[in-house]
Formats: structure tokens, C-alpha cells, sequence
């Protein structure tokens, strides 16, 4: 089925035909690690989840590359470090392993790459360097700046005049810039900051490069989706097509731009800075993350999404409701004859620029003739619980065991033994790079697997 997804832009739904349908390949912007997330920042890691689990079904496993970068250099790192008399490293790997961790009890796979931006310094460098010698950058005062003026389409993600940019951008205004929108590719870095030796000294990247050089190392330089929140269309992703499209003399980037809308708290934008926000780890004490994953799709990603106690109630009582029907179909005994199918429903709204909600009303419809066989055809229940379960592990829900969840014992137990028997499956049919892939993956979740002699795999928590 053809899947249509909304571009940034060319502000219309557009069709994904992947560059290489054999390599199918996304990048996320993701987070800086100086403190934990919070639920906002979680919104564009489920979504695109959500997509990258679409992809998987349509292409294969073995056929996408979803990346996902840790920002590990950036001046509020730096910040909260001293302020809490901890050392860099410490503080960004003690954030990385939270942010992993929160992410995984939201039930997002791990992506396939999750590079550190610390670990991608010559590439920068590199990239600076080509862009200073193609007449797109220029160094002042232990600074490279990237001027604006030289890249005719600056503004085009954007659809800003370069007054409304600069505006919106507050950016520095710094006697070394030639122009108050030229924005910084390397900065001169004290002996106290983290730094690396460059050719313009010893310094830092800016936040921006970070993403161009991640990207064309893993992806190469052109991909299929590109995503993020609606915060990053300016000036983050703006200024990484300047310095792609500048560094790859014009070579096409990025074919589609995904933007999720935001989380609100009463309408506004939840935030540090304006600190009205709640973190993945306390909300994880009150709620399985499974209830709040849940609440995260409840919403277009288009659109803004308010956050409150009684989404989480209303989506804690609808995976009661799909958890009892799956624990009633269990019952009845009876076996599966087709194999596992999602919902048409499910697929035509996922398919439609990740329509989550009508999506949901489709495993509404699914549980309805579930609940109708377990009173008048009990045989057909299995089936239809099947299917409910084949839809919900492509929006990474219901996938637990339904007696557990509903004794409040949730764990993912039902989740492992599923992706262990996909292991296997995958050995037998000697696809061992999908095998190692879903070994990784599992690990990723501090889950350790040990095979036994006689072919028999069994888990454990790391
Ligand atoms: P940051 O750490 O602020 O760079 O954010 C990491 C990711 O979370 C980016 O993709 C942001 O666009 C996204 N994000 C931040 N706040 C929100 C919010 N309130 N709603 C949705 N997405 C957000
Ligand atoms: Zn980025």
C-alpha cells in the first residue's frame, strides 16, 4: 500500500517512493543530554516509532535505517555539568542511559544508529572545511560562521523572509558576523569546555553541523525522511540544508521533512525553559508506559496535543478494555487458522500521513467484533484477537500479557518471547544479519538472550 506522508516542504502530502527500497532511511534529530526528558520530548521518539515500525512492515527489517543522534556538546550541557559539580562525560552518559531507558518503557525500538556527536568531530571538521573552500563559510576570531547570503533557497523549509528569521531566531548579534543571520559552524572553546584541535583553533561545533555530518555519515548524503518537532523547522533544520546542499554542491538532501506538533499543558508549549513540564521518569512511577505511549498517539502529530491526567485515565481504561477481550479470546482455546493480519483499517489510516487516531478508532472497530464473538461465535475469537494484536505491535501496543496487565503486573514479558521466536525464525532461515539486528535490539532494552544447546533461547534482565 502506498504510504503518504505530510512534507514540510512542499506543504502537501506526498508519497514516499524511497530512494532505495532496499535501504529505506530516516534521521531524527534527538536529545541533548543534560537532563531528563520530558514528556514533549518524548512525542517526536513515539512518533516516529510509529513510522519507523510502518517502514519495517512494508519494507522489511533488514530494509530501513532509522538513525536517531545524542547532542553530547552544546553549551547547556556545559552549563548543568558545573552547576552540579559533575563532569561532562559523567553527565551526558548518566542522561543518555535515562533517556534510553524512558524511551524503551515507552515501548520505542531502539533506532538502528544512535551516534554521538562527540564521536563524529572529524566529519565536521571536515564538512567546515568544504564549506570554507566552496565560499560558504568564513573564519572570524577562532570562529567559522556559515554566510547565508551565498545560499540562494536559505529560507525555503521555512517559507521566512530573512528579517522574520532573524527575528525569530533572536539571534547573537556579534561583531564578527558579517551578517546578523550567519550562524556558527565551530566556536573557540576555553581550556576549561571540552574542545578539539581544528584548523581554526581549538574548539567546539555548533549545534547544527552536528546533524549535516551525522546524517551523510551514516545515511550518506541523500535520504528518504528527515523529522523532528515543529521547533526545529528554524533555524536546526534550515541551517543543516544550507550546509548539506552547500557541502554537496547542490546534490539533493533530504526527500521528505517530517514535524510533529506540540505537547501542551493548557495550550501552551510544555517546556524547560517555561517549566511547566513533567518528566518521562516521574510520570513512569504513576503510569505503565504503555498508558502513556497511548496518550501520545491519541493525537494526530500534526497537531498540538494537550496533556493531562485524564488522557492518561482514558487511555489507561481503553488498553483495560483491549486487554480483557484478549484475555477472554485466550480462554475460549481456540487456535489461530490464518496468520497474524492488522486491521484493514488500521493500515489504510497509518498509511495515510500516520493518521494515529483514526488508527485507534480501527482497533476500536477490531475489539467491537471481538467482543461480539466472545458472546455469539466463540471460535472466531482467537482470530479476531490475532488481528487485534497484529495491529496493535505496528502502533507498539498490546503486546503484554493480557492476565498480568490486568493485575497491574505489566512487563513486557510477551513482547521478548515474541521477538525471541522472530530470532529463531530468522536463524532457520540463516537471515542471521535480521537476527543479530533483533539480538541488538533486545539488548538495547537490558534484555540479555542466551541460546542452549537443543535450540531452546531463554532471557534475562542485564
Ligand atoms: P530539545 O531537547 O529541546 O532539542 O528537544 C528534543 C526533541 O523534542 C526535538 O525534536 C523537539 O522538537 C521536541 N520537542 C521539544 N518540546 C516539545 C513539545 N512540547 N512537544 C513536542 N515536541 C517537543
Ligand atoms: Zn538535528
Amino acid at each position: 500500500m502506498p504510504l503518504t506522508l505530510y512534507n514540510t516542504m512542499s506543504r502537501r502530502k506526498e508519497e514516499l517512493r524511497p530512494i532505495d527500497p532496499r535501504n529505506v532511511r530516516m534521521y531524527v534529530c534527538g536529545p541533548t543530554v543534560y537532563d531528563f526528558a520530558h514528556i514533549g520530548n518524548a512525542r517526536p521518539v513515539v512518533v516516529f516509532d510509529v513510522l519507523f515500525r510502518l517502514l519495517r512492515r512494508e519494507y522489511g527489517e533488514a530494509h530501513v535505517t532509522y538513525v536517531r543522534n545524542i547532542t553530547d556538546v552544546e553549551d547547556k550541557i556545559n552549563a548543568a555539568a558545573k552547576e552540579r559539580g559533575e563532569t561532562i562525560r559523567d553527565l551526558t552518559e548518566r542522561t543518555a542511559k535515562a533517556f534510553r531507558e524512558d524511551m524503551a518503557a515507552l515501548g520505542a525500538l531502539p533506532p538502528t544508529h544512535e551516534p554521538r556527536a562527540t564521536e563524529h568531530i572529524p566529519q565536521m571538521i571536515a564538512m567546515i572545511a568544504t564549506l570554507i573552500a566552496r565560499g560558504h563559510a568564513y573564519e572570524a576570531e577562532g570562529h567559522v560562521l556559515f554566510q547565508i547570503a551565498t545560499m540562494k533557497e536559505y529560507g525555503r523549509l521555512s517559507r521566512r523572509t530573512l528579517d522574520e528569521m532573524i527575528d525569530g531566531a533572536r539571534v547573537e548579534v556579534a561583531p564578527y558576523k558579517r551578517d546578523p543571520g550567519d550562524f556558527v559552524l565551530w566556536k573557540p572553546s576555553p581550556p576549561d569546555l571540552p574542545g578539539w584541535e581544528s584548523p581554526w583553533g581549538r574548539g567546539r561545533p555548533g549545534w547544527h553541523i552536528e546533524c549535516s555530518a551525522m546524517s551523510e555519515s551514516l545515511l550518506g548524503e541523500h535520504f528518504d525522511i528527515h523529522g523532528g518537532g515543529l521547533d526545529l523547522i528554524f533555524p536546526h533544520h534550515e541551517n543543516e540544508i544550507a550546509q548539506s546542499l552547500c557541502a554537496h554542491e547542490g546534490r539533493p538532501f533530504v526527500d521528505i521533512w517530517m514535524h510533529n506538533g506540540f505537547l501542551t499543558v493548557s495550550g501552551e508549549k510544555m517546556s524547560k525553559s517555561l517549566g511547566n513540564f513533567v518528566t518521562v521518569h516521574e510520570l513512569l512511577r504513576e503510569w505503565p508506559g504503555e498508558v502513556i505511549r497511548l496518550a501520545l498517539l491519541s493525537g494526530h502529530y500534526r497537531e498540538p496535543l494537550d496533556f493531562s491526567a485524564e488522557r492518561l485515565e482514558q487511555a489507561k481504561q481503553m488498553l483495560d478494555r483491549f486487554y480483557r477481550a484478549i484475555g477472554e479470546a485466550a480462554k475460549t482455546g481456540t487456535r489461530l487458522r490464518h496468520d497474524d493480519h492488522e486491521p484493514a483499517a488500521v493500515i489504510a489510516a497509518l498509511t495515510d500521513d500516520l493518521n494515529t487516531p483514526l488508527a485507534l478508532a480501527g482497533m476500536h472497530e477490531a475489539l467491537h467484533a471481538l467482543n461480539a464473538s466472545l458472546q455469539r461465535a466463540p471460535e472466531e475469537a482467537a482470530e479476531k484477537a490475532a488481528m487485534l494484536r497484529a495491529g496493535g505491535a505496528l502502533l507498539g501496543l498490546l503486546q503484554q500479557d493480557p492476565a498480568r496487565w490486568l493485575k497491574g503486573e505489566a512487563d513486557d514479558a510477551a513482547a521478548i518471547e515474541d521477538a525471541i521466536r522472530r530470532r529463531n525464525a530468522a536463524r532457520k532461515a540463516k537471515d542471521f544479519a535480521l537476527a543479530d539486528r533483533i539480538r541488538a535490539e533486545l539488548a538495547g532494552q537490558g534484555i540479555v538472550l542466551e541460546d542452549k544447546p537443543g535450540g531452546k533461547t531463554e532471557w534475562r534482565r542485564a
